[in-house]
């Protein structure tokens, strides 16, 4: 950009450099001449005209020598035979006064002239000691040519002045010429700044470094494009940094159970665990084998939802219904544990919008850590009510709760309240509440958390309220508030 304001501005400049200071010398040898042709026809008129009384030819002669001064030049009245008078401005015109025409000289210029009006002056530019610019004239009396009047002017000076004018131009343009650079130079380097800096933070970016940003300086066109570029460099760096922890914590989930395994196995084989106590350690190495199976399935799982595959699966279909069965999968347990399980359903039959398959992970998940959270003989009570256009799930407990801190994590991957002391039997793998954010976010719905440390946690969740179906099955009354 620069290397091409510059030329143009160059060229330009140049170009009418030598344009002006052309018709500037023109000018001052057309005014020259002009001047030239002027002054031969008064020299001539006094020199021929005003010669009857001696004060008159003085004054004429007076006259003459001023007119020689002022354009230092030489004023030559030259007769047919070769007589000449001559007034100059000084001594530089000794050379040309010395030269004696000769007769042939004279006849030319006479012929030279005759063919031309008697009143025109004809010009020779001459490069001597100093350039002169000659102007001659014929004198006619009487029909007949007696005189040649030639008036020499010295030019250099008129030429310097010209040459002046250009010299000037060039100064003129080298001046312009150096403001534009640095003006060209300012601009480009503002408009390429941004791009050069994108430039080098790309590269940055490339390398895994996601912590640079553009400054963002003025409301330039180019700081939009950096807000919009920043702001995806923060996305990358939540994906890359998201993607780090999520590989950290797999291979921390992987290989505490995988190492503990082998060390069992290790001592088995070795004979530090006799085969009195295999059972005892084969069972430790199932039910590890078992939890990795379930992280393994529930991250599937997660990546399935994550990456948007699994198209939802919209029906409409009674969600007590769905409560109710999901509830006899976990009789074993709750029997195991002596859980006091109570639902309440506002209305025999709420119709809801969504992928049944799902939903039934997301009861399960949460009835399940309702389960595994709570000591025996505690409550499980679970609701559905309406509200507007929307249908509302909650399951509470009376476990343990979740303390204040950590509610705002559950939902994260891999998070665990009990970090490191679980006991194994009981802990999860800490992606169980993740799914089911995923699984209500696919929905559009919402799933909230109320819990308090030692009283319990209720989790709330809504869904997408539905008409009941024309051929929906009767209401058959008697089976409210039980399972
Ligand atoms: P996990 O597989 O460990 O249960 P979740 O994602 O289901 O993982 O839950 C995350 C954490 O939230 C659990 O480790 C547990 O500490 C806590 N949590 C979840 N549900 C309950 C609950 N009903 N009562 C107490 N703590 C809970």
């Amino acid at each position: 950009m620069l290397t091409t304001y510059m030329s143009v501005t160059l060229g330009m400049l140049l170009l009418s450099g030598v344009i002006a200071g052309t018709l500037m010398s023109g000018f001052v040898m057309r005014e020259e001449k002009q001047n030239i042709a002027n002054e031969i026809g008064i020299v001539t008129e006094l020199y021929f005209n005003t010669t009857s009384s001696v004060a008159g030819e003085n004054a004429a002669l007076l006259e003459l020598n001023t007119i020689a001064r002022h354009y230092d030049g030489l004023i030559q009245i030259v007769s047919v035979d070769g007589a000449m008078a001559q007034y100059a401005s000084g001594s530089k015109w000794n050379e040309v006064m010395n030269v004696r025409y000769t007769q042939e000289e004279i006849s030319r210029m006479l012929i030279a002239v005759s063919d031309l009006d008697a009143s025109s002056v004809r010009f020779a530019q001459e490069k001597g000691a100093f350039q002169m610019l000659i102007g001659t004239k014929p004198v006619i009396q009487d029909g007949v040519a007696t005189h040649v009047v030639r008036f020499y002017v010295d030019t250099t000076q008129a030429r310097g002045a010209v040459g002046m004018v250009y010299a000037e131009v060039v100064l003129v343009s080298l001046i312009a010429v150096l403001i534009s650079v640095i003006a060209v130079y300012y601009t480009t380097a503002r408009l390429t700044r941004p791009f050069m800096e994108i430039n080098e933070i790309v590269q940055k970016y490339a390398k895994g470094d996601y912590n640079i940003r553009i400054p963002i300086s003025s409301v330039e066109e180019s700081t939009q494009l950096a807000l919009s570029f920043n702001n995806m460099a923060d996305q990358l760096k939540d994906l890359e940094a998201t993607r780090r922890s999520f590989v950290a914590n797999v291979s921390h989930e992987l290989r505490s159970p995988l190492t503990s395994m082998k060390g069992f196995l290790e001592a088995m084989q070795d004979g530090t665990i006799g085969p009195d106590e295999y059972e005892k350690y084969i069972g430790i190495v199932l039910s590890e084998t078992k939890r990795m199976a379930v992280m393994v399935n529930d991250l599937l799982d997660l990546a399935r939802i994550e990456s948007g595959k699994t198209a939802l699966k919209l029906e409409i279909f009674d969600i007590n219904e769905l409560i109710r069965r999901t509830l006899i999968t976990f009789e074993a347990r709750i029997y195991e544990h002596h859980m006091e399980v109570d639902v309440k359903f506002a209305q025999e039959q709420y119709y809801v919008e969504a992928d049944s398959a799902q939903i039934s992970q997301v009861l399960r998940n949460i009835i399940d850590n309702a389960i595994k959270y709570s000591p025996d003989d505690s409550k499980l009570r679970i609701a559905t009510y309406a509200m507007k256009r929307e249908i509302y799930v909650s399951i509470q407990d009376s476990g343990q709760g979740i303390p204040e801190a950590d509610i705002p994590h559950v939902f994260d991957r891999f998070y665990k309240v009990e970090k490191a002391h679980t006991p194994s039997t009981q802990s999860g793998t800490g992606l169980g509440l993740s799914i089911v954010k995923r699984i209500i976010d696919q929905h559009n719905q919402t799933i909230t958390l109320k819990s308090t440390k030692g009283k319990g946690s209720t989790f709330t969740f809504t869904l997408k309220r539905a008409p009941v179906p024309k051929r929906a099955p009767a209401a058959d009354g008697g089976k409210k508030n039980g399972t």
